[in-house]
C-alpha cells in the first residue's frame, strides 16, 4: 500500500492549444484521483508531436509513480501517443493481431471494413497491457515503466470515463488505500455570496478552512463539503457540516444534493400536484429554458410567455398602464402583476413574474 501517491496527467491534441476545445478530462480524472487521495503534481497539454509527447511523459515517468494519458490513439497520422510513449520508454511497437481481430470485429456490426487506416490503433508498445475499450475502436493501453504506471486512454470523454470506470479505478483501489475522500454539497440560491461568507464563517473554525468551500456562479452559490478518513468518518463528518451549515444558512440552502434549482422547484410542485406558467420580460425566455431542461417538467410547468414590450405586457397579461407608467416597467409591483397576470391568464396555481435590465451596461 503506498500512502498519499501522487500523479501527473498528459493531455495529448493539438486542437486542446487552440482557442475552441478545452481539456476537460484531466477535471474528469482529477475527482477520480482526489476521491481516493492521490495528489495531482502535474498536468500538462501538449500537440500532436512524436517528440513533444515523448519529452513531456518521460519527464512525467521520472516523477511520479503514476501517470495518466488521454488523445492520440485515435487511427490518424496525427495520433502519435503509442509512437510517443515507444520513444519516451526506448521500447518498440508490435501489432497484435487480437486488437485487429476486435477492431475487424466492431466495423463488422456497423456493415462496414476495417480501413487500412485502422491497423494504426493495434500498435501495441512491447510489454503493455491491452485495456478493452467497448465505447470506441481503440483500445487503451497501460505500461510499466521504471515504476512507474502508464495508462493510455482515449480522448472522446465518453469513452475515458468508462475506461476510467472499468480500468483505473480498479487499480486505484488496489494500489492505495481505497477511497478516503469525498465531497457533498449544499446548494444555495438568493443570497450574495459575501452575504453567505458571513453566515458560515463559525464553521470555518468549527471543521477547519480546509473543509469548506464556496464555489459562486451567476446566481447560484455551492458550497463544498470535503472529509477524510474511513467510510463511517466520512459519512459523520459529511453530515455533521451538511447540517451545521444549512443551520447556518437558512432557507437560501434549496438542496443537499448536487441539483440544480429548477429540478428542486420541480419536486416540489409534483409533489403537491401545482402548476406553474412563466411570465419573462428581460430573461427572453431563459427561466422557462431551465425549467424544460428537466425530464418530467411538463407534470408541472404549463408554459410561458415573453413579454418585453410594455404593449405586450398590457395586452397579452393585463399589466395596468397606471402601474407600469407610475413604477416603471422595472418594478416590484409590475413583476408582481406579470406573475399574477400569466396565472390567471394561463390557469395555473402559480405565476412566475420576471422583469429587470440585463443589458450589456449591467442588470438589475
Ligand atoms: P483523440 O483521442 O485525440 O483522437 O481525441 C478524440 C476527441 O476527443 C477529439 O474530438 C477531442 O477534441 C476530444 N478530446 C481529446 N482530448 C480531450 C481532453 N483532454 N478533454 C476533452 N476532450 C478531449
Ligand atoms: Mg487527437
Amino acid at each position: 500500500m503506498i500512502a498519499a501517491m501522487r500523479a501527473a496527467f498528459l493531455a495529448v491534441g493539438s486542437e486542446l492549444l487552440g482557442t475552441d476545445r478545452l481539456d476537460t478530462n484531466s477535471l474528469k480524472l482529477t475527482a477520480v484521483l482526489a476521491r481516493y487521495g492521490v495528489e495531482l503534481r502535474r498536468k500538462a497539454v501538449v500537440g500532436d508531436s512524436v517528440e513533444d509527447v515523448a519529452r513531456e511523459l518521460r519527464s512525467m515517468i521520472d516523477t511520479v509513480p503514476l501517470v495518466l494519458v488521454s488523445g492520440g490513439l485515435g487511427p490518424t497520422a496525427d495520433d502519435v501517443t503509442r509512437e510517443a510513449a515507444a520513444v519516451a520508454v526506448g521500447r518498440g511497437l508490435h501489432e497484435d493481431a487480437a486488437v485487429i481481430a476486435d477492431i475487424e470485429e466492431k466495423f463488422r456490426r456497423f456493415g462496414r471494413t476495417m480501413a487500412a487506416v485502422n491497423r494504426r490503433q493495434a500498435q501495441v508498445i512491447d510489454g503493455a497491457e491491452v485495456l478493452w475499450n467497448r465505447w470506441g475502436t481503440a483500445p487503451a493501453l497501460r505500461l510499466e515503466e521504471a515504476g512507474t504506471t502508464v495508462f493510455f486512454l482515449p480522448g472522446v470523454p465518453r469513452e475515458l470515463e468508462g475506461l476510467t470506470e472499468v480500468y483505473v479505478i480498479p487499480w486505484l483501489e488496489e494500489h492505495t488505500e481505497g477511497v478516503s475522500r469525498e465531497t457533498r454539497v449544499l446548494k444555495v440560491a438568493g443570497l450574495p455570496e459575501s452575504e453567505l461568507e458571513e453566515l458560515i464563517a463559525p464553521a470555518y473554525g468549527e471543521f477547519g478552512r480546509e473543509s469548506v468551500t464556496v464555489l459562486a456562479k451567476p446566481a447560484e452559490i455551492t458550497i463544498q463539503v470535503t472529509a477524510v478518513g474511513s467510510a463511517e468518518e466520512r459519512r459523520h463528518r459529511l453530515e455533521a457540516m451538511q447540517t451545521r451549515l444549512a443551520e447556518l444558512v437558512g432557507s437560501a440552502v434549496y438542496s443537499l444534493e448536487d441539483e440544480p434549482l429548477e429540478a428542486v422547484v420541480g419536486r416540489l410542485l409534483v409533489e403537491r400536484g401545482e402548476t406553474l406558467a412563466t411570465a419573462e420580460s428581460c430573461t427572453g425566455g431563459l427561466i422557462a429554458e431551465r425549467l424544460t431542461r428537466i425530464a418530467g417538467s411538463s407534470d408541472y410547468f404549463e408554459g410561458g410567455v415573453v413579454v418585453y414590450s410594455n404593449r405586450l405586457k398590457q395586452q397579452l397579461l393585463g399589466v395596468p398602464e397606471d402601474v407600469l407608467e407610475r413604477e416603471g416597467a422595472v418594478s416590484e409591483a409590475v413583476a408582481r402583476a406579470l406573475a399574477e397576470g400569466v396565472r390567471d391568464h394561463l390557469g395555473t396555481t402559480w405565476g412566475l413574474g420576471v422583469t429587470g435590465i440585463a443589458g450589456p451596461g449591467g442588470g438589475s
